[in-house]
């Protein structure tokens, strides 16, 4: 009784579908016609109520077998349960769009985007309306993009993997991705020792504020240049790198590919050259230093001689054979301090102080030649974060170098000045026979040297110390003497 009385309605309906189905052909047909997608009517057991002509194009049955079939014959198997779950929420209302693979009887599948929405007559749902979109190319074009994305990403991965710098991918802190060189660069046990750590855990808190700023422009989409850092290693010593970051996409997201070099070798040489630079200024820096010393050595025998004759104690020559002693042991400390090898060692610093130690040691030098270097402070002089000997060391070169361009003597001026609040420049002009065009773009190459005895170290090493001091420095020169222009941060 039941089962025959929802049948009759569901007949009613059908009716009802039919008719409606008949009358908007009517009205509508030249829009339906010529649209490239199937537009059909679905009664409520799901069976197909053709509209348009490409519900054959698209669905592969003629109008009459397609008028005979239910969803359910067409739809692949696997997407049966949702295209099932889909009709029956349509049927309560509401709209659904869905993707789904429908099966032609020649066995070919075809993509479907699938739209359902009600048709309701007199307040009741009689059916549905469908709109199927064949996406089977796009599909394919979609399946091939992510195909080729893959593709790339696997030969990037590749350059990546076997790369002799060590990489790292960061996305803010986080470190996404790592290759086997950065996992044995700071001793960890595997790749995933790292992934997801944050990459501050291997640096000093003094570098966080740089790092920060550069992993910001490197996430505006500007590459940063490389710039030394020392790494924490798992062992917890210090590894000297140098770092450089340039914008990636990663698993679809903006990155950072970070690429790290271990320079404790480069820095090892860089080291034993400018010790040994320094051994040769200071063997080359002993001749005058011996003459110096002799003068003053004389003038204390002489004191000591004359006491010794009248058997007194004169303290007037008390008094200069100490100041004279003292010169000496000023100048032989110096001299030695120069010599020694020393691991940079950062502090606060009195420049003027540097200057006047570095002036002494030169003087020895420059008065053999008739010259005269004298240091003018043009502002108050605030005190300097730095490595005392190597400012020593580059200072000497500068000023080691003025005093072999000036034969014939003259005057070397060393002027110091704070240019702002965070700069400080300190200038040697001499009025030596300068540097002529040719030369001055060699100037600071490795062994580049007009003297018979020249190392032409000098200045390449003093390069390298400005930019261990994170400064920089200008040569100008004409016939009429050179100068050099040393910015520091203070
Ligand atoms: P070295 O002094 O051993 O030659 P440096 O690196 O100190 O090596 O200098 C390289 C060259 O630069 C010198 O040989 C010289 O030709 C030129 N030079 C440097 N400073 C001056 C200067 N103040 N006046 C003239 N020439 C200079
Ligand atoms: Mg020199």
């Amino acid at each position: 009784m039941k089962q025959s009385s929802i049948l009759t309605i569901k007949k009613e309906k059908r009716l009802l579908l039919e008719n409606y189905v008949r009358e908007s052909l009517k009205s509508y047909h030249p829009l339906f016609a010529c649209d490239s997608d199937a537009i059909y009517a679905m009664d409520l057991d799901g069976y197909f109520l053709p509209l348009n002509p490409a519900c054959k194009e698209i669905f592969g049955y003629d109008s009459e077998s397609f008028s005979k079939l239910s969803y359910m014959k067409v739809v692949k198997l696997e997407h049966l349960e949702r295209a099932i779950n889909m009709f029956y929420n349509s049927l309560e209302g509401k709209l659904q769009n869905f993707d789904c693979q429908i099966v032609y009887q020649s066995g070919e599948l075809k993509d479907l985007n699938i739209t359902y929405y009600p048709i309701v007559i007199k307040e009741e749902i009689v059916g549905l309306y469908g709109i199927a979109k064949d996406i089977t190319e796009i599909k394919l074009k979609r399946k091939k993009l992510l195909q080729d994305i893959q593709h790339r990403e696997n030969i990037y991965r590749d350059i990546v993997e076997h790369s002799p710098d060590a990489v790292v991918i960061a996305k803010d802190e986080q470190i996404l991705f790592a290759n086997d060189t950065a996992v044995q660069l700071v001793g960890a046990k595997d790749k995933q020792e790292l992934i997801g750590r944050s990459v501050f855990e291997f640096l000093d808190a003094s570098y966080f504020k740089v790092i920060k700023k550069r992993a910001k422009q490197v996430e505006a989409g500007t590459a940063v240049e490389f710039m030394d850092v020392e790494l924490f290693h798992k062992n917890g010593t210090k590894i000297e790198v140098e770092v450089k970051a340039i914008p990636a996409i990663y698993q679809n997201e903006p990155a950072r590919h970070i690429i790290i070099r271990d320079i404790t070798e480069k820095k090892r040489t860089q080291k034993l050259l400018l010790q040994s630079e320094k051994l040769s200024v200071a063997g080359q820096l002993a001749a005058g230093i011996a003459h110096e010393i002799r003068n003053p050595l004389t003038s204390i025998k002489g004191f000591i001689q004359l006491m010794e004759a009248d058997h007194t104690f004169n303290s007037n020559y008390l008094g200069i054979i100490n100041s004279e002693v003292n010169r000496i042991e000023l100048i032989l400390s110096e001299l030695l301090l120069l010599s020694k090898p020393q691991a940079m060692k950062f502090k606060k610093r009195e420049m003027s102080n540097i200057l006047e130690h570095v002036k002494a040691l030169i003087d020895t030098q420059a008065i053999l030649n008739n010259i005269e270097i004298t240091i003018h402070y043009l502002t108050d002089i605030p005190e300097v974060y730095c490595d005392e000997n190597q400012l020593k060391q580059m200072f000497i070169n500068f000023l080691k170098n003025s005093v072999e361009a000036m034969p014939k003597g003259g005057k070397i001026e060393i002027e110091v000045k704070k240019m702002d609040e965070e700069h400080l420049e300190i200038r040697f002009i001499d009025e030596g026979c300068g540097i002529s065009e040719g030369h001055l773009d060699r100037i600071g190459q490795p062994f580049f040297t007009t003297k018979e005895n020249g190392t032409g170290l000098g200045l390449m090493i003093s390069m390298q110390i400005v930019e261990n001091h994170q400064g920089t420095i200008g040569i100008s020169s004409s016939q009429t003497g050179t100068t050099i222009s040393v910015k520091l941060p203070i």
